[in-house]
């Protein structure tokens, strides 16, 4: 199978490609590099079982000619490529919006051209500021005013899934959209928000974690190769196509609550700060105070049951980061 991944040199995206190629597939990228990097697949360039199986192009999504080109090769498309991260979405809300709408627009015309199968990566952000648990795929939505910038990523994305499904509708473009909650794991930077990268390098450098408020707002986190093998049986699921799935974990967490407890896996002396909103984003910040999804449906559908709790996924950021602060230290020394 040739399989195409849009944001491949992702966080998200490099365990996709690597659990592809793992399988036997071709793999064809495309990504920008504004949040992904090269050294995400690198051990997958230098691998000498997947040799001749890699193809890599740093370009955007919106080169229509070289997504004609990729989706013509291959068989099925993962579609990952998104402006991601709070921080990067405040940062850059124009390009963001950009991306995320028409870039999914160009790629679901070109996917439904050639008539190729695509996930879609949506996003659990689209739930909006809801405080009820766990969160339904037929939830309605609640979101900020427009003056806020973070609900921006959360339109855009629903506007992404409202475009899948006028494709599915009209066309019959066999698309699946997922709806992603917390995902992480190694490989995963704490550059654009991200807490677990940005808790674990703050403990293992024996600084204050940052809890942002006062920590009683909660997450769910599921391991990134949980997610991967969530996007691959979607993608094998005949019935999947014009459906919506949440791909999250069930077990929740407050941010204060994680915080102890990687200062406690870490065996750090770190201690943490609350920080106010205003603060750490300037202005028009508003947080998702609880979001926990109900995987009935994707359980339904594919037997989908997250393997990795808390703690090992914990343990397993902590020795990925381990390893990133002695290759630094050997450089510099
Ligand atoms: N957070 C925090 N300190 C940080 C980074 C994030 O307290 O240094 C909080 C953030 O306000 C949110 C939660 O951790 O309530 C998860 O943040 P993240 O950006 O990882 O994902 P989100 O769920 O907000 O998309």
């Amino acid at each position: 199978m040739r399989v195409l991944i849009t944001g491949g040199a992702g966080f998200i995206g490099s365990h996709l490609a690597e659990a592809c190629l793992e399988k036997g597939d071709e793999v064809y990228i495309i990504d920008d590099l504004s949040t992904g990097s090269l050294a995400n697949i690198e051990p997958l360039r230098n691998s000498k079982r997947f040799k001749n199986r890699l193809f890599v192009h740093i370009d955007t999504i919106l080169n229509h000619d070289l997504m004609e080109e990729l989706t013509g090769i291959c068989d099925i498309v993962f579609h990952l490529a998104a402006a991601v991260g709070v921080r990067y979405i405040l940062d850059n809300p124009l390009k963001s919006i950009k991306i995320n709408v028409q870039g999914t627009e160009e790629i679901l015309e070109i996917c439904t051209k050639f008539k190729k199968r695509v996930l879609i990566a949506s996003s659990s952000e689209v739930y909006g500021k809801h405080l009820h648990a766990p969160l339904v795929e037929t939830d309605n939505i609640i979101y900020g005013p427009s003056s806020k910038f973070r609900w921006s990523y959360a339109a855009s994305k629903l506007m992404d899934e409202f475009t899948a499904l006028a494709y599915y509708r009209t066309k019959g473009l066999q698309v699946v959209i997922t709806r992603l909650f917390n995902t992480v794991g190694p490989r995963q930077t704490g550059a654009y928000g991200m807490v677990i990268p940005r808790f674990v390098t703050q403990a293992l450098k024996n600084k204050p974690l940052t809890i942002y408020g006062d920590g009683t707002q909660s997450r769910t986190f599921t391991f990134v190769k949980d997610v991967v093998s969530a996007l691959m049986g979607l993608m094998e699921c005949e019935e999947a196509a014009g459906e919506v799935f949440n791909v999250g974990g069930t077990q929740e967490i407050t941010i204060l609550e994680l915080a102890k407890k990687i200062i406690k896996a870490a065996d750090s002396s770190s201690g943490y700060q609350l920080i106010p909103y205003e603060q750490a984003f300037a202005r028009d910040f508003e947080d998702m105070q609880r979001r926990v999804p109900s995987i009935e449906k994707i359980r339904k559908a594919i037997g989908f049951e997250p393997q990795v709790n808390l703690d090992e996924i914990l343990q397993q950021v902590i020795d990925y980061q381990k390893s990133i602060i002695n290759r630094q230290l050997t450089i510099n020394n």
